[in-house]
């Protein structure tokens, strides 16, 4: 039994996510259950808002969970575990300073037994922390304002958590975890403290490195497929050259034993690499959508080379306004921009007009065909001389892919016409 405990605070950052992941791998891998759990107890920094973008993330990456609860809904459970404490004399109420000078407040403080805890991490190994310095630290406000560490242990407990996966800014958290688990008789969990995730200069990941949330990586058009594959790498790997493997195939290696001590440095190139491998295979179906959302034809020349282009589908209405516009506008071409270096307008028009009498009689009409029967010529001509004004006709730009993979794209008839209209602006 596993959990993924976020506080609402914030949006889902991709270290979360990557939290998640692992809970939800390994619970999969064991036949086990995995449970949501909202940490809502600090009401002032807890948004719906938040809490919607965490489902929204985990269910965009498919991690479907059994359960789910919020702690600002369980207020009577802590309160009966906070009462037995007090009831117990293993807690008690004090009142205190706080604030503003003068006001005086009630929190309730647990009596920390001090001694040394020393837990097993299933990542780090052995930690001991000596938890006396943690003096008599506060659970609650009150018995209806339980605070994070009471609540956890709770929920742990009353959920039957038996793995606790959590990131390794919460090694710290531990001892005091421990402390209360065994104050209320839980049996204590196992810990696993995954490495954080660095940028590449091996600092904290944070926004001035790019898109941390992970929401904003589905917003840039990244496959979840391809963010669940590069998350779990992150820190974790199961050995071997292979990188790709499906949600299925992850829960069947999945192996917490195999998961990295030091820090794991995220690159996005490296996820864009997922993202393209992720787009071939399948993807045709994805950049297909993507271009009747932009109200093109998809056919299966432009599919394919916008494939070899792209490493989101995002990438496709970017193409299409620049090194692609060829697809939904004919070119407006000037004649001086139609002739190459020391050519001719007559010259450049002549070339136009032989490639047109060839692509006029081919049968099959694809870039292979293509080359196949304009590139003798334009070995003779000059690949410049020729290849220059066929791609400029075809495209009005200065930057496309190549003529034939153009002409292939927009077909026989657009190509012999735009070719037509070439010819037509170098005579007059
Ligand atoms: N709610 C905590 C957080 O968002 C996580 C608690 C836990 O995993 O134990 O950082």
């Amino acid at each position: 039994m596993t959990r993924f405990a976020p506080s609402p605070t914030g949006v889902l950052h991709i270290g979360g996510a990557r939290s998640a992941l692992f809970n939800y791998l390994f619970a999969k891998k064991h036949g086990g259950k995995f449970i949501l759990r909202i940490e809502d107890t600090d009401k002032e920094r807890s948004k719906k808002e938040f809490e919607d973008d965490i489902v929204e993330g985990l269910s965009w990456l498919g991690l479907e969970w059994d359960e789910r609860y919020r702690q600002s809904e369980r207020t009577d459970v802590y309160k009966k575990y906070l009462k037995k404490l007090v009831d117990e004399g293993k807690a008690y109420v004090s009142k205190e300073e706080v604030k503003k000078e003068g006001e005086r407040e009630e929190v309730i403080r647990f009596r920390n037994p001090g001694g040394t805890v020393t837990f097993d991490d299933l990542i780090r190994g052995e930690i001991s922390f000596d938890t006396a310095e943690l003096k008599d630290f506060i659970i609650a406000k009150s018995l209806e304002e339980p605070l994070y560490h009471l609540a956890v242990v709770v929920d742990d407990h009353e959920s039957g958590i038996t793995h606790v996966i959590r990131g390794e800014d919460h090694i710290s958290n531990t001892p005091r975890q421990i402390l209360l688990l065994e104050a209320i008789g839980a049996k204590r969990p196992a810990y696993a403290h995954i490495p954080l995730i660095l940028a590449p200069d091996r600092s904290k990941l944070s926004k001035r490195h790019g898109a941390v949330a992970l929401t904003e990586f589905k917003k840039e058009g990244y496959l979840p497929e391809a963010m669940v594959n590069y998350l779990a790498l992150l820190g974790w790997n199961p050995g071997g050259e292979e990188e790709l493997f499906p949600m299925e195939r992850l829960v069947g290696l999945f192996d917490l034993g195999k998961a990295q001590k030091g820090g794991a440095v995220f690159n996005i190139e490296k996820l864009k690499w997922f993202n393209r491998e992720y787009l071939k295979e399948g993807g045709e179906g994805k950049i297909k959508e993507a271009l009747e959302a932009q109200g093109v034809r998809a056919t299966l020349p432009l599919v394919a080379a916008l494939r070899e282009r792209i490493n989101t589908t995002h990438d496709i209405a970017r193409l299409l306004e620049g090194e692609f516009s060829f697809v939904r506008e004919k070119p407006a071409c000037k004649k001086e921009k139609l002739v190459w270096k020391e050519t001719s307008a007559s010259d450049a028009a002549k070339h136009l007009e032989a490639i047109a009498e060839k692509i006029g009689s081919m049968k099959k009409f694809d870039a292979a065909a293509l080359t196949e029967s304009v590139m003798p010529y334009a070995e003779e001509h000059g690949r410049g001389a020729v290849l220059w004004p066929f791609r400029f006709a075809l495209t009005g730009k200065d930057k496309s892919p190549d003529p034939f993979t153009v002409a292939a794209i927009i077909g026989k008839d657009e190509a012999l016409a735009r070719l037509g209209d070439a010819v037509q602006t170098l005579n007059a």
